[in-house]
């Protein structure tokens, strides 16, 4: 995940800024380590893929 400013993220898909508290993670269920950011639009673009799990609330991970 790509933080900029503290607060705010890039998406991992689309390549535009949000604040951490509009975007959504994606997380691997086998790896927790592999985990892609996704703003609004492209979520409901792509929706969850089977084996990962949303976490809709980031916003504890920024610094
Ligand atoms: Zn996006």
């Amino acid at each position: 995940m790509k933080i900029v400013d503290g607060d705010m993220v890039e998406c991992d898909r689309c390549e535009s800024v949000f604040p951490i508290a509009d975007v959504s993670l994606l997380e691997k269920e086998t790896n927790r380590d592999y985990e892609r950011v996704l703003c609004a639009e492209c979520l409901s673009a792509v929706g969850v893929p089977k084996g990962y799990t949303l976490r809709r609330d980031i916003s504890h991970l920024a610094g």
